[in-house]
């Protein structure tokens, strides 16, 4: 079994073709706005990919998906970037419409026409929280009515629908919680401007929503039993087990991309080569481990800090790799094309994204030490 083999493996099983139509295009092209990337992936029903198939999805397990996500990074860390914030949605989804929600109906429209789900939790705002949005939300006899920014927010120019955080007054008048609002890209109250200016990741359409006064029906609106303390209920845990899955899979995947380009080169000892791979397999094995305890305990916040400490690794995996690889791989190919250059800049997203190593330091030291898990 090659490097990276049983990742293309599953790429093929699920999307086949996929993986050869993005090796055909340059690593420039997939990484630049406008990137034919994300597009290639709704025609191979990529957006099914952990949707059960009782609904008309590919029914991917998680071992599955963080396979297929690494296998994409490796060919394009935007598109693995971009579709990991559409399956994070969507797993939510499908954990609802497992106990017992009508989010079936859904997941059914999603899988069957194919469309795209991104996720508007960032507001860009320093120091700002995930979990505590500032959007202005007002309860309606219809429904909940909606305005404000989210940014980035990755698919921005292909999403068909957005999931957007607010929060709302609980129903027993015990203070507020997080809620999720599903909103139609097509709503004339939602408007896409540019954000991301960085060369890096600039295929994820990581841009700039704005939601003006938009009418979210309530049956669209998912109330959470989230608090400011950053306390998350079962749907919320399984939601962030799958983003750190699948979001470290897919950085992996870039990491795993200019490795690839060292296992067979003989003027670099076997020892080196070897060091640099088992660095990454380790790494995987840590995210293979965790895919496997999916579904049974999704919803067990000991796994969601598994997970976290497992991502923490995978950052740490891939700072020890990259720099060693390139230097490894020789000035040469560094000086004569961008693709070295560029896989090593990109892979520092992972670090960005929630919950950060810094802000999980106090909540994670704190558990260990006997209290309740929190997310900040
Ligand atoms: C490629 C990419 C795509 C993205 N797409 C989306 C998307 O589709 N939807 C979405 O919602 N978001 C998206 N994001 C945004 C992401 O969710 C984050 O909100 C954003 O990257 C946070 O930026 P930040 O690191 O400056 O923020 P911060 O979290 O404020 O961190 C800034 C720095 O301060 C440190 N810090 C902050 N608080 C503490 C603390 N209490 N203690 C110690 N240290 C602390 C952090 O560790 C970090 O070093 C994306 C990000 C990237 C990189």
């Amino acid at each position: 079994m090659s490097f990276l083999q049983r990742e293309r493996m599953a790429l093929e099983q699920f999307f086949p073709g996929l993986d050869k139509a993005l090796a055909d295009i340059l690593l420039d092209d997939l990484e630049s706005p406008g990137s034919p990337g994300i597009e290639l992936l709704r025609q191979a029903g990529g957006v099914g990919l952990v949707i059960p198939v009782e609904f008309k999805g590919k029914g991917a397990s998680a071992l599955d998906a963080v396979r297929v996500q690494r296998a994409l990074g490796a060919r394009s860390p935007s598109l693995a970037v971009a579709s990991t914030m559409h399956h994070f949605s969507v797993s939510s989804l499908v954990l609802l419409a497992a106990n017992g929600g009508k989010e079936w109906l859904l997941l059914e429209a999603v899988a069957a026409n194919d469309m795209l789900v991104a996720s508007g939790f960032a507001e860009g705002r320093p120091d700002g929280r995930i979990l505590a949005p500032t959007m202005d939300a007002t309860v309606v006899p219809e429904g909940v009515r909606v305005s404000g920014l989210k940014r980035p927010c990755s698919l921005a120019r292909s999403m068909d629908l957005l999931t957007a955080s607010l929060r709302l007054p609980a129903p027993d008048g015990s203070g507020d919680r997080l809620a999720v609002a599903l909103i139609p890209a097509k709503d004339p109250g939602v408007t896409v401007s540019p954000f991301w200016s960085s060369f890096a990741l600039a295929g994820a359409e990581s841009d700039q929503v704005r939601i003006d006064n938009v009418l979210v029906p309530e049956a669209l609106v998912v109330l959470t039993e989230v608090t400011d303390e950053g306390r998350l209920d079962s749907i919320q845990t399984a939601g962030f087990v799958w983003f750190e899955l699948l979001m470290s899979a897919s950085y992996l995947g870039a990491a795993s991309a200019l490795v690839e380009q060292l296992v067979d080169v003989d003027q670099v000892s076997e020892t080196e080569r070897l060091q640099l791979i088992s660095r990454l397999e380790g790494a995987a094995a840590g995210i293979e481990n965790i895919a496997r305890q999916v579904p049974d305990s999704v919803t067990d916040s000991r796994l969601l800090v598994d997970t976290l400490l497992v991502r923490y690794a995978v950052q740490d995996a891939i700072a020890a790799v990259v720099p060693k690889a390139v230097e490894l791989l020789g000035g040469l190919r560094f000086m004569t094309a961008n693709d070295i250059g560029y896989l090593s800049a990109a892979v520092h997203g992972l670090g960005f994204h929630p919950p950060s190593r810094g802000r999980m330091a106090g909540p994670l030291t704190r558990y260990f030490a006997g209290s309740p898990l929190e997310i900040v």
